[in-house]
């Protein structure tokens, strides 16, 4: 069965977001870990904490993600923005692992001009200050686009995160596909190949979730602009090849694109025709 769902907002409580979740008919959810652009935090009391995972249990809900703030940046050279993102990656790994989350996603972060390399060292002791080794939760490594001084836009240098953690076991990867292919990596032409290179380098069991995003902007541009489901440059059979690929269908799917919870509801229930339709092709095929 497709596991999938969208970005939804906490505003109203977490209780209330397991309701739109099944609402819009969706079976996953991702969320902000914390305020995206800010640094505040709601705590959960036991009892809302509860409620929730009633709820996540009963619908069958498939893994939920959480999503670290945009101003989170594990890679920086200025101290304050460094601290500041040691701090809310122990946080929120914490939180989430509370909230019963399956995994958190990132950003690696921006090197601002001290190179890859120094940015990486950076993203990895902040890591190690933040994992124990006995969460539940997996930290994921978002593929970026590669916009300014992005660290992620290729699967070698998250490869060189997760191998120099002390707990790598707890790391995995999370594919946007709008980022990859702005990252120059050919999903629409040659899905099978860039999933061979993941698996060469990475490792196809270390992929965990999808953020199944079109691309305003052109292929290898490195620019990181959100369309929606088939209305960008990726485009509808890419997308639904991505959906259907036989190494990926087993995972989460998470939209990240500018809709309201009715067009969202909309765009999943097409998505769920589309491949329906798809399949029936095929068998009719033979
Ligand atoms: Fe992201
Ligand atoms: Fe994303
Ligand atoms: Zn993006």
């Amino acid at each position: 069965m497709l596991t999938i769902g969208t970005h939804m907002s906490i505003a109203e409580g977490i209780v209330k977001t397991a309701e739109n979740v099944v609402k819009m008919e969706a079976n996953t959810m991702q969320i902000f870990s914390r305020n995206p652009r800010g640094s505040g935090y709601r705590s959960y009391s036991a009892e809302e904490t509860e409620r929730f995972l009633d709820i996540k249990r009963d619908k069958g809900f498939g893994p939920l993600l959480a999503h670290a703030p945009y101003t989170m940046n594990l890679a920086s050279p200025r101290e304050t923005v460094y601290e500041f993102a040691c701090m809310v990656i122990k946080e929120d790994i914490a939180r989430m692992d509370a909230l019963e989350m399956e995994n958190l996603v990132f950003h690696p972060g921006s090197h601002t001009g001290i190179g890859t390399e120094e940015g990486i060292r950076n993203i990895i002791a902040g890591l190690n200050g933040a994992i124990t080794g006995e969460e539940h939760i997996t930290v994921l490594l978002e593929t970026m686009s590669g916009k300014g001084t992005e660290i992620g836009a290729s699967f070698e240098e998250l490869k060189a995160i997760r191998d120099g953690v002390e707990h790598p076991e707890k790391i995995g990867i999370c594919l946007d596909t709008c980022h990859v292919f702005a990252a120059g990596y050919d999903i629409v032409h040659d899905l099978d190949g860039v999933l061979e290179e993941f698996d060469r380098i990475l490792g196809l069991d270390l992929l965990r979730a999808i953020h199944l995003n079109d691309s305003m902007m052109p292929f290898a541009s490195r620019k990181d602009r959100h369309a929606t489901f088939g209305n960008g440059e990726i485009g509808m059979e890419a997308l639904l090849g991505v959906l259907r690929h036989p190494r990926l269908k087993e995972l989460p799917f998470y939209l990240e694109t500018p809709l309201d919870d009715a067009g969202h509801k909309e765009e999943i229930r097409r998505i769920r025709e589309l491949l329906e339709d798809r399949q029936g092709n095929y068998e009719a095929e033979g």
